[in-house]
């Protein structure tokens, strides 16, 4: 082969790359039935606090995984459903329920029969409702891999970033006005240099015991607003030390019990931490490069 044809077959080859390499990424972005390229899409790590009404439900999409943190109450089970297959979603890797009440594990049932679920995480709390019983038998019947969490652990998620569990811890805190909030599921979500605390319904008890465990630890970019807003959440210590710029209020409109508490949006004013509210704003999509961040609001 003379120079001139090495050069040509180089050059070939480049070009071969070049087009599969352009072909991948636009592969990569995933556009809805209607057209529009959902927010977040393309970030290497996105998390949406859906908008579920009254409850929580946050899908997490890493490089490689797809996370969710609870699903919502029972009658918005329909529309997670949908919110989740209009992403293009068939699997979870990983369902974490941070503690057996209705608005948070209400959907379960929806999603086992719907998805197919390689890992599911909880709290370890029991209860006699119909519901738990339900989610327990499906988990059984599907053979699901099921963990009990507990604080010092940790979840990959892959493509660097990772929940690690800062409660809850044994023995369970009773006694309080909500154990089963108490003793939520709480994780911090870390990317790189960007970090996001889920705190379930965490109550003050809860947020007691995680500043004396690790305060330092807590300090996060953003805050999943605990127990919806509620004024059993969200103490001075705690948001002090979380520091967070921005807090995402997962609720209804109009709910029966009155979150956010105006108390707890003057505490995040005064603490200067910006408010985000699915009642009033929509699902919440935060998009993160490890670095930046970007909250976009449905409407
Ligand atoms: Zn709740």
């Amino acid at each position: 082969m003379n120079r001139v044809g090495k050069w040509s077959w180089l050059l070939i080859v480049m070009a071969v790359f070049l087009l599969v390499f352009l072909t991948g990424c636009h592969g990569g972005t995933l556009t809805q039935p209607d057209g529009k390229v959902p927010a977040g899409a393309g970030s290497p790590l996105t998390v949406k606090v859906l908008d579920v009404g009254q409850g929580d439900a946050i899908l997490i999409r890493t490089k490689d995984q797809v996370a969710l943190i609870d699903t919502g109450d029972v009658p918005a089970r329909e529309k997670l459903i949908s919110m989740l297959k209009s992403e293009g979603i068939t699997t979870i890797d990983k369902l974490i329920i941070t503690h057996p009440h209705a608005d948070h594990m209400g959907g379960a049932a929806a999603i086992f029969e719907q998805f197919t679920v390689k890992q599911v995480y909880d709290s370890g709390q029991k209860t006699n409702s119909n519901l738990y019983k339900q989610y327990l038998t499906q988990i059984k019947k599907k053979n699901i891999p099921f963990t009990v969490v507990a604080a010092g652990m940790t979840i990959d998620l892959g493509g660097e970033t990772l929940l690690k569990v800062l409660a809850p811890e044994q023995p369970f805190i009773g006694g309080s006005d909500s154990d089963l909030n108490n003793n939520s599921v709480v994780t911090k979500l870390v990317y790189k240099n960007f970090s996001l605390l889920l705190t379930g319904d965490a109550e003050a008890q809860a947020e007691e015991r995680m500043l004396k465990r690790d305060a330092a630890g807590l300090k996060s970019t953003l805050l999943k607003s605990g127990h919806h807003g509620s004024n059993t959440s969200s103490s001075v210590p705690f948001l002090q030390a979380v520091k967070p710029e921005a807090a995402l209020i997962s609720l209804g409109a109009n709910n029966e019990y009155h979150h956010p508490h105006p108390s707890t949006l003057k505490k995040y004013k005064e603490n200067k931490i910006k408010i985000y509210r699915t009642d009033t704003d929509g699902t919440l999509t935060v998009a993160s490069d490890g670095n930046t961040y970007t909250i976009t609001k449905e409407r």
